[in-house]
């Protein structure tokens, strides 16, 4: 009998056969223990808020909402699946560069605690719509600032951007800048300056510069500051040679800070954001292979999903293709053996989720998965492309699998075109 991966206790072949594949699995547990290990590490002072574009499943918002997470949102529907989730309003923050009136107005509409504001064209809507509702909006603003910390997989400061307002601008500006926005109240500081960091140091840099450039803004433009938000962008490895964020050496560093700055603004909210370093660990992408073939001489495995619900395993911030941690899930105890290269159903060269993975001698029918696949799957891939559609998702939560989104079907798919019938009679 072969090892097979399983889930508090639930097997992967069950799994497979109950809920069919492709399918995105996600324990439950793993996101609850990890939550919970973040708090016991950061500064009783910084709430987590959790980033649903990493993940924007509401059972997964759910779930992390009653761990403690609160929200931040960047679309009315992530807005109104935090609400529908239980997140209260006075819990939850909207960012993102091109907002709609839309979405602004329903942020006013729903009161949540802040909207980070990213451009003065903006700052003008937003003073607009709560001059309509007769409110003031709770505005922080979202700053570009001048410098840059290495050590992330995507750099953000000190460059040209579509994001926030450049640090420069803002302390060019005069403090009544507040005054031309009489329906605004400027309240506080967010900066976000990158994703995937696995340096504590790095972290802890970045948080020290923020808080800063926090005071500067906030003494510059004379408001006070109700919220910091220091981004955060925490990773977690997912190729050889990377490390996970050690987090009793990452607080060491980085709780001094907070507590230094608590202790000047006592009644500041802090906040730190983060997605993918919540959810990436729980997450297994599950594909069954189809077939199994050579191609001059090297081994291929078609499986039943690709890139459409996986496209970060094409290869993310580099230009080399770095494989995730993959398995031959039903055979987790058996040596690799061989390398394989793992492709799915598109008719694109370019479909490969992994490229000469070490792996048993695989044979179709078998399961192969991707480990560590929380964050950033099918919501950031084509999952349109050849009309597959969504795959389904699964959430173990104490012992027990529960569909927490159907697959989509041929008539979801097809279901939002119209037919226009060139040749018939059609009317419409
Ligand atoms: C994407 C994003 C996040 C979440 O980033 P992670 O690296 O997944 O934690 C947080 N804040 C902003 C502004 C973002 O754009």
């Amino acid at each position: 009998m072969s090892v097979a991966f399983e889930v508090q206790g639930v097997g992967i072949t069950e799994l497979a056969e109950e809920f069919g594949t492709p399918l995105y699995l996600y324990d439950g547990e793993e996101i609850t223990t990890r939550f919970q290990g973040l708090r016991e590490h950061l500064h009783p002072s910084l709430e987590v808020f959790y980033s649903l574009k990493a993940n924007p499943n509401i059972s997964i918002c759910s779930l992390l909402y009653r761990c403690g997470a609160r929200a931040e949102v960047s679309s009315l529907t992530e807005l109104v699946t935090a609400r529908r989730a239980g997140v209260a309003p006075r819990d939850i923050i909207f960012l993102g560069p091109g907002k709609s009136r839309a979405e602004l107005a329903a942020c006013l509409d729903e009161g949540i605690y802040a909207l980070v504001c990213e451009s003065l064209g903006e700052l003008a809507l937003i003073d607009e719509v709560a001059r309509e509702r007769g409110i003031t909006a709770r505005v922080a603003l979202r700053v570009n600032p001048s410098f840059s910390v290495k050590g992330s997989g995507l750099t953000m400061g000190g460059k040209p951007r579509q994001f926030g307002m450049d640090e420069e601008q803002l302390l060019a500006e005069t403090p009544e800048l507040a005054a031309r926005y009489p329906a605004v109240r400027l309240m506080g500081v967010q900066v976000y300056l990158g994703t995937r960091i696995l340096g504590e140091e790095t972290v802890v840099e970045n948080t020290r510069r923020i808080l800063d450039l926090a005071e500067r803004v906030s003494a510059h433009l004379d408001f006070p500051l109700e919220m910091v938000d220091i981004g955060g962008g925490l990773g977690i490895a997912y190729f050889d040679n990377e490390k996970d964020l050690d987090l009793a050496e990452l607080s060491a560093h980085l709780n001094p800070l907070i507590e230094g700055f608590t202790s000047r603004h006592p009644d500041t909210r802090m906040i730190m954001e983060l997605g993918r370093f919540l959810v990436a660990a729980s997450g297994t992408y599950v594909t069954r292979v189809r077939y199994t073939k050579t191609s001059m001489g090297e081994n291929f495995a078609v499986t039943d999903g690709g890139t459409n619900h996986h496209m970060a395993a094409v290869g993310i911030g580099s230009y080399v293709k770095r494989n995730f941690p993959m398995a031959a899930l039903e055979r987790m105890d058996e040596p690799a053996t061989e390398p394989w290269h793992i492709t799915g159903p598109l008719c694109t060269p370019n479909d490969v989720i992994g490229k000469k993975v070490p792996m048993p001698a695989l044979r179709a029918g078998e399961l192969v998965g991707v480990q560590r696949s929380g964050a950033y799957g099918p919501t950031a891939s084509p999952v349109h492309f050849l009309s597959h559609g969504y795959p389904a998702e699964v959430l173990v939560l104490d012992g027990r699998a529960r569909l927490i989104r159907e697959r989509d079907d041929v008539e979801v798919m097809l279901g939002r075109q119209r037919l226009y019938d060139a040749t018939g009679t059609d009317e419409s």
